[in-house]
């Protein structure tokens, strides 16, 4: 058994062992009574050998998983600017809307009259989606961001198909793009052919232009793009792959910039994923939960997920039916719980106050940019939109990468931004504060940005080398952990 001390006042630094390492023979927190029935018909199922359970009282498993808890970084421990992934706060009443008692119990085989509310709800949301992105008809089904993808490339297959367009496989994918983009094109039976940017960050017109032709399915952009600037040209850029035949498929992670100001429909995109979990709360961590509704325009509407949520004379039904529809891409009408704390999120601004989100959200992006942008390389100098993009380049000199600017945002208490990504820019740092910060978590972050740029000059940079030196487990080797991982106790 690993040594173990436990220091309350700094969660990071005590060790956790194993379960099993933890484990003593006489403990047990099964405690399972006796059976005094005739159990002989069952004797073919008994185990012959002992289950490998570890022997721990309940307070001991309990504690251990309550510690292991606290080694997390959340939202609500800390700021957390990871660009891209929008981790804003999540409001406790979006918490107390879904653990209502009729919405956090609820069975999607249920009798369809006893769950009115809850669909009157979802379908609230589908109309909300669809005004807030221009792109009136709304699958609430996929179940993250990629998944949404996915359905969006399936659609659009779809509708080249039925139009007997059958050579039409080819998606345009931007050199900045997430790489969920061309993995669900693939997916989805296309390829892909990836667009260099330009100079700016931006599409390079000439490039899209040199790649349209009549195998053209799509494009698949992301507005702003990831490296924080909005696509200008965007009508241009639609009305190139109309003309060439193919539809635009919008990546709509970043919405959070244009939440009640832009709609991505009234410039030319045909077919949109939301990620709710990011621009309406529910920070997503551990790989969910999430959902991602998708919202297309009249074009792709036959093609939509099945079931749907209809409004009928005098109720909601879930509807099976779609004759062109691509089918069910999720097991029901989708992620109920992340769904209805997006719809509290709006609901919460309402559709007067919807812009105040991305107008806070891009405003914190810029004075974080303000701050920041003499000590650290700006790749597009101007303004951002909702997340700003620095490097590493003037660090560099001293010998100081950005994996060692974010490690040491950890000793710092902060999680590190989202780095190396966009893959376009050398030592990119990503931040993307949101609009639920205050200005004075935005300040302490600039401040330890800078601190950590003003150390760079004084030559002795140690403790960025070093760093984390607070976490028990410091710098792993990510390449094995994800090549090799060691995921089963090896029995004896
Ligand atoms: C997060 C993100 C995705 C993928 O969304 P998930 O919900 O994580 O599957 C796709 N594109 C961009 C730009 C993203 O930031």
């Amino acid at each position: 058994m690993s040594a173990h001390t436990y220091s309350a006042a700094s969660g990071l630094q005590h060790e956790e062992p194993l379960l099993f390492e933890h484990a003593h023979e006489a403990a047990t927190s099964i405690s399972l009574p006796g059976i005094d029935a005739d159990t002989t018909h069952l004797k073919d199922f008994e185990r012959r050998n002992e289950a490998k359970i570890p022997g721990l009282s309940e307070p001991e498993a309990v504690r251990h998983f309550v510690r292991l808890s606290q080694w997390n970084h959340g939202i609500e421990t800390g700021f957390y600017p990871l660009g891209s992934c929008t981790m804003k706060y999540n409001p406790r009443v979006n918490e107390q809307v879904v653990r209502l008692p009729g919405l956090a119990h609820a069975h999607p085989d249920q009798p369809q009259d006893s769950l009115q509310g809850l669909l009157a709800l979802l379908h609230e949301l589908q109309t909300w989606l669809g005004e807030i992105s221009g792109l009136p008809h709304v699958t609430l089904q996929p179940a993250a961001g990629a998944h949404g993808e996915l359905a969006g490339m399936m659609m659009i297959r779809a509708y080249h198909d039925a139009r007997g367009d059958v050579k039409r496989r080819k998606v345009l994918v931007p050199d900045s793009a997430h790489g969920t983009n061309p993995a669900s094109a693939v997916l989805a039976g296309l390829h892909t052919v990836e667009i260099k940017s330009a100079a700016n960050g931006r599409i390079d017109l000439a490039a899209l232009k040199a790649n349209l032709d009549d195998e053209t399915a799509a494009l698949m952009l992301t507005n702003p793009n990831t490296t924080g600037m909005f696509e200008s040209d965007i009508r241009e850029i639609c009305e190139l792959v109309h003309q060439a035949g193919g539809l635009v498929y919008g990546d709509g992670a970043n919405l959070n910039a244009l939440v009640g100001i832009a709609r991505p429909g009234d410039m030319g995109i045909d077919c949109l994923h939301i990620n709710v979990h990011k621009t309406f709360s529910t920070p997503h961590g551990g790989g969910g939960p999430g959902a991602g509704p998708v919202a297309v325009n009249d074009l792709l509407a036959p093609f939509l997920p099945v079931p749907r949520i209809e409004k009928h004379e005098d109720n909601y039904q879930i509807v099976h039916t779609g004759e062109q529809s691509i089918g069910a891409v999720f097991g029901s009408i989708g992620q109920t719980g992340v769904l209805l704390r997006a719809t509290a999120y709006i609901a919460a601004f309402g559709r007067n106050h919807l812009h105040k989100i991305a107008e806070d959200a891009v405003l914190n992006a810029n004075y974080v940019l303000a701050r920041l942008k003499e000590a650290y390389h700006v790749p597009f100098p101007g303004l951002c939109k909702h997340e700003c993009l620095l490097t590493d380049a003037y660090q560099e000199r001293h010998g100081v990468k950005t994996l060692d600017i974010a490690k040491r945002l950890i000793d710092l208490g902060m999680h590190p931004m989202t780095v190396y990504f966009p893959l376009i820019v050398h030592g990119a740092m990503l931040i993307e504060p949101t609009e639920t910060e205050a200005k004075e978590t935005l300040d302490s972050f600039c401040d330890a940005m800078l601190e950590i740029a003003a150390q760079c000059e004084t030559g002795d940079t140690s403790e960025l080398h070093d760093a984390p030196r607070r976490p028990i487990r410091r710098r792993m080797d990510e390449t094995q952990a994800a090549r090799s991982p060691v995921l089963v106790w090896p029995q004896d």
